[in-house]
């Protein structure tokens, strides 16, 4: 998995701090803006934390570049419906090199990774062969349309891999463009940095926290599951480690 923040709001404390104020205050923004210091910034914004006035911190976006995850993830992140994505398209790309996800607790596995591995294959060559015998089909129709032999290739191979991928798995590596504002990525790590989230999508949010952390301290103080500052919520679905996961985020924020 590979993730990094390729760019967020600059200034993000005083243009929160700017947007509480104007709430409050006969004077545009851009002035507000000007005026205010960092120390009054940061004074305001953990201020805002205790009051439940939400909207200021969702002037500030992040975002991030994540790749060598898979289409199990993607399904997951995506039901995040506060953020923007740009996902690379199955319909448009070859998966000509077959990159696919292995979960941990399958390749420590020598049995279950075996019957793994033997899937993928039997995916990969399944979809090399619908891709070609449909674009077989196609390619004469297009010839026969009177393009040329370039796009003819082209085009039947597109039309061919938008269908052979029904075939391909959850497991295969998908790249994104992901961007989230801070209320919605306040929301994103307490549910996905829980012990609850699955492995994959609770690894990538922990490491996009510890990204968004670097850049601000004081907006993700308490960022991270409901048990890093304060109770569980998970009711009885509990892990029951609130203590190790306490230590954990209290160690991801220290190391900073
Ligand atoms: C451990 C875990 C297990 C899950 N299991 C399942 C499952 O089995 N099946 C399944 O379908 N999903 C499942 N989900 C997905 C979950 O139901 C959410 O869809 C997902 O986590 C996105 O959260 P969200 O709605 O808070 O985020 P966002 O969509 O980003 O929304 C952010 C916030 O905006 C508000 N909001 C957004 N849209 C609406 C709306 N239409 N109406 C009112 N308020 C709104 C809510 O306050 C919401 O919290 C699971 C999630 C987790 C973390």
């Amino acid at each position: 998995m590979q993730v990094s923040l390729i760019s967020h709001t600059p200034n993000p404390e005083k243009i929160i701090a700017a947007a509480a104020r104007l709430c409050y205050s006969d004077t545009e923004a851009d002035e507000l803006l000007v005026n205010i210091s960092e120390e009054k910034a940061n004074q305001l914004v953990n201020m805002l934390d205790g009051f439940g006035h939400e909207s200021p911190v969702e002037h500030v976006t992040f975002t991030f570049s994540i790749s060598g995850v898979s289409r199990s993830l993607l399904a997951q992140i995506t039901r995040h419906r506060l953020a923007s994505f740009s996902v690379q398209s199955q319909r448009y790309v070859k998966q000509d090199k077959f990159i696919y996800i292995t979960p941990p607790a399958i390749s420590q596995n020598p049995e279950a990774n075996e019957i793994y591995q033997k899937a993928m294959q039997n995916s990969i060559d399944t979809y090399n062969e619908l891709a070609d015998k449909l674009q077989s089909k196609y390619y004469p129709e297009f010839l026969s349309q009177g393009l040329s032999e370039k796009s003819a290739r082209s085009k039947s191979e597109k039309k061919a891999i938008e269908d052979a991928r029904y075939v391909l798995p959850n497991a295969c590596e998908t790249k994104m463009l992901m961007t989230m504002n801070v209320r919605s990525l306040r929301n994103f790590f307490r549910l996905r940095c829980c012990n609850r989230a699955q492995w994959e999508i609770r690894d990538l949010a922990t490491e996009m926290l510890k990204l968004c952390y670097n850049v601000s301290p004081i907006l993700f103080k308490s960022a991270g599951p409901s048990c890093c500052c304060g109770a569980c919520s998970e009711g009885k679905m509990t892990c029951g480690q609130a203590e190790s996961v306490r230590k954990k985020f209290g160690e991801i924020k220290n190391d900073r």
